[in-house]
């Protein structure tokens, strides 16, 4: 099978139909042999009977039904593992990503060798309160996963060599970053493509305000799990040193301050009157936090199933 079309939907029914229609009519004209996924994010509306029809009509419709809401990522993530076809290409199902682009995401999976291609929606038809957070919000993506070229990391269509999407882990809200775990995960041919956007036909976005709060958060797990994910002590214990250092340090500085106040009269003869008395023991009970941490974090990742997840390039 050359394509797989993975397509969360959450309340999107009056997109369906034509959706569908559009896609079917791309791969009849390319001769492309292909499947559309519909992951129903647990739609509360007409969608899965929409689905039901479609696919009596068309034997390379399938469709995977959430029985709650449980969010775009999830949805990709069980796609991904239903997908068969050479190159899997995911699109929203409202009808803003046109499926037009999928013979050149296709050439530029197969022929060009890239592991992803990432849409960029060069020209938005979306409200400012959206694409000027987001322009903050892909600068710093760019920045912190050290993928400099892309401009549109949350793009809804993407193309990806099948390993790619079989080997990386969408969860919670990470639909945002799948960039940077294939990175991550070892895939570094990492490309875009300017496409065509249209503004919403139907419905209204499933995305609030809090998109960029807690796109900021995940962008912090990853970049954590990127650089300290199989050893965590190396943050930790580095944190927890810094902080036994500055223990010490206020420590001694108490001790002397005793030492050269013995008479009861002087100020520091009660070392609960040194601010350095108060510093020591914060520093102090921080620095074994931090280890903490970290030995619990070591025995965490002793155990995790990822410690020894390698991908091979070559071998001989
Ligand atoms: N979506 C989903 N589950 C959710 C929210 C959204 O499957 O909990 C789907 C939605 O139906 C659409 C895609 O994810 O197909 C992108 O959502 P939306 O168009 O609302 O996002 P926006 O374009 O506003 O960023
Ligand atoms: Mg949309």
């Amino acid at each position: 099978m050359d394509i797989s079309v993975v397509i969360p939907l959450y309340n999107e029914e009056e997109s369906l139909p034509e959706l569908a229609a559009w896609i079917e009519r791309v791969m009849d004209a390319n001769g492309f042999t292909y499947e559309i996924l519909f992951i129903d994010d647990g739609s509360t509306d007409r969608s899965m009977d929409v689905i039901h029809t479609l696919a009596e009509r068309n034997e390379n419709i399938h469709a995977v039904s959430f029985s709650r809401n449980y969010g775009k990522s999830p949805a990709l993530n069980v796609g991904f593992r239903r997908a068969k076809g050479d190159v899997v290409i995911t699109m929203d199902a409202d009808l803003q990503d046109s499926p037009d682009e999928i013979p050149e995401l296709y050439r530029m999976i197969t022929e060009d060798g890239y592991d992803l291609v990432s849409g960029w929606k060069k020209k938005r038809y979306d409200p400012l309160s959206k694409t000027i957070p987001t322009k903050l919000f892909n600068a710093t993506a760019r920045k912190v996963s050290g993928i400099h070229n892309l401009h549109d990391f949350n793009c809804g269509l993407k193309a990806y060599r099948k390993a790619v999407v079989k080997h990386i882990e969408v969860y919670g809200d990470m639909h945002r970053y799948i960039p940077y775990l294939a990175k991550n995960a070892g895939y570094r041919k990492i490309g875009e493509k300017a496409v065509h956007h249209q503004a919403r036909k139907y419905g209204h976005t499933k995305f609030g305000l809090d998109r960029f709060i807690n796109g900021y958060l995940d962008l912090g797990t990853l970049w954590f799990q990127s650089k300290f994910g199989v050893k965590p002590m190396h943050i930790f214990g580095l944190l927890g040193s810094l902080m036994f250092l500055i223990g010490f340090v206020a420590v001694t500085v108490v001790l002397i301050l005793k030492i050269i106040s013995m008479n009861s009269d002087s100020y520091y003869f009660y070392v609960t009157n040194s601010v350095y008395f108060y510093l020591s023991l914060a520093a102090m009970i921080m620095g074994l936090q931090f280890f903490l941490a970290g030995f619990i974090g070591e025995l965490i990742t002793r155990n995790s199933p990822e410690r020894n997840n390698y991908l091979i390039s070559e071998e001989f």
